[in-house]
């Protein structure tokens, strides 16, 4: 097994893959920014080295920096987490041409995948459901109106280079197209470089489910099951939970197998979530994540695995620790993202962290860097942590979920708990009934109420 193990990222997500690491004994370096000298993930770490300044660009982004960390360090593999490096397929090939081992897929498959359009068409041919569109990039918006008519409006004009749901545009009628298709251009110019951009049916009130997935080098690959994601605030995820109130087992097995079959097909290796919008019982693929997820916790929780273990043995040439048929699933687990924000407007709400008491007890798991004393830096992103409740049923993990909410203490900054404390008094959540538009919906009418 690896000695040691170089983890480039911070907060949350780099303790979950220490701990990960400590369990087996692996050692640990942490990297970070000058911002971070006291953060959490530093100070738990056995080694650790500054990488730079605290803009992301210039340390968790910097490449050459995080290289030398290794080198100076003697790590033989590089954890990149989610975000930063974890989906650069340059990267990846950088620290394999250095003798490096990068705990994750190969920079073909994250290359391949970082590509939607190329994405898109690899799925399709491996068998998996996509939205009706365009069969690569629409060039011109006559073609783009002939594509749009096939399919019926409404219309989503995408970005091939796209993320974070930027340059994305509906066109609700023909009237729409032209403009949608040179918006939808130009913001994937200015965002990626890149001004490709391909035509999809519009979903009106879909869900987001996810399949978990995991393959090994020696040909292996099994899924865990699914994810629902559907509530989200600008594109991004709010709350998760597992498995989806709106699946049964049949249609679980289904899309798992088919899914399982086409990672397979395609000699993946690592964790990777295929991710699909889900309509009148229907699956849509729309991309594929080739890294670990932040809402990942929720699969371990029904599912009694490591992801991140698997990840590092697998890495390591060693076979998944379980076969499809060993994999089953128990009760129900829910996940809320605690940001460091305001829970009305959302404002970002960084700064010093003067008390701090993570809830516990039976099926609560609370990932977080925080503690008491520490200061937020204002120059990342906002997750400062992660509670994760797990109860033989969905109404037990509900249950579970508001005490452990109510136990919760983050002082000195806001925070995004009393937001998971309303929802829990809404029947339509309590119920399971969302789509990927009801919690925006649900957060005008609690302004204007
Ligand atoms: P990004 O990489 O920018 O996050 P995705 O393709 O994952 O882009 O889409 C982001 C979100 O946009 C989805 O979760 C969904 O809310 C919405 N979306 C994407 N494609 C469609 C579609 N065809 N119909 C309706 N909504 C869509």
């Amino acid at each position: 097994m690896f000695d040691k193990i170089l983890i480039a990222n911070r907060g949350e997500i780099a303790l979950r893959i220490q701990r990960a690491c400590k369990e087996m004994g692996i050692k640990t370096v942490a990297v970070h920014s000058t911002a971070d000298a006291d953060a959490m993930h530093v100070r738990l770490a056995d080694e650790s080295v500054c990488v730079g300044p605290p803009p992301a660009l210039q340390s968790y982004l910097n490449i050459p920096a995080i290289i030398t960390a290794c080198e100076l360090t003697g790590a033989e593999a590089i954890h990149p987490g989610y975000g930063f490096l974890s989906e650069n397929a340059n990267f990846a090939q950088i620290v394999a041409e250095h003798g490096l081992t990068f705990i994750g897929p190969t920079a073909e498959h994250i290359r391949l995948m970082g590509d939607k359009i190329a994405a898109k068409e690899t799925m399709r041919k491996l068998g998996v459901p996509c939205v009706p569109g365009s069969e690569g990039e629409v060039k011109d918006v006559k073609k783009a109106e002939k594509i749009a008519a096939e399919i019926g409006f409404p219309v989503l004009v995408k970005a091939a280079a796209g993320g974070g749901g930027r340059g994305m545009k509906v066109a609700a009628t023909k009237e729409d197209l032209a403009s949608a298709w040179s918006t939808a251009r130009a913001e994937s110019k200015a965002a990626f470089g890149d001004d490709a951009v391909y035509i999809e049916k519009y979903l009106s009130l879909p869900r987001h489910i996810e399949i978990q997935v995991i393959g090994d080098s020696h040909g292996n690959v099994c899924h865990l099951g699914e994810r629902d994601c559907s509530l989200q605030r600008r594109h991004q995820k709010v709350l998760e939970e597992a498995p989806s109130p709106a699946l049964n087992e049949a249609q679980r097995a289904k899309i798992g197998s088919t899914v399982a079959d086409a990672v397979r097909d395609m000699g993946y290796l690592g964790a990777g979530t295929i991710e699909f919008l889900y309509e009148n019982g229907e699956f849509y693929f729309i991309e594929m994540n080739t890294r670990l997820q932040v809402e990942h916790p929720v699969t371990e929780a029904i599912y009694g695995v490591d992801l991140v273990r698997e990840q590092i043995q697998i890495a390591y040439g060693q076979k998944l620790s379980f076969t499809q048929d060993d994999l089953t699933s128990d009760g129900h687990a829910i996940e809320c993202r605690i940001n460091a924000e305001n829970p009305m407007t959302f404002a970002p709400s960084p700064g010093a962290v003067t008390g701090f008491h993570a809830p516990g007890g039976l099926g609560v798991r609370m990932d977080s860097a925080l503690y008491a004393g520490y200061r937020i830096p204002p120059y990342y992103d906002s997750l400062v942590g992660k509670l994760i409740v797990h109860g033989r049923s969905r109404n037990e993990c509900l249950m579970r979920l508001r005490r452990a909410l109510n136990e919760m203490v983050v002082d000195g900054i806001e925070t995004t708990t009393p937001l998971f404390e309303r929802l829990l008094n809404s029947p339509d959540f309590v119920n399971g009934d969302y789509h990927i538009h009801w919690l925006e919906r649900w957060l005008a009418e609690q302004k204007s109420g």
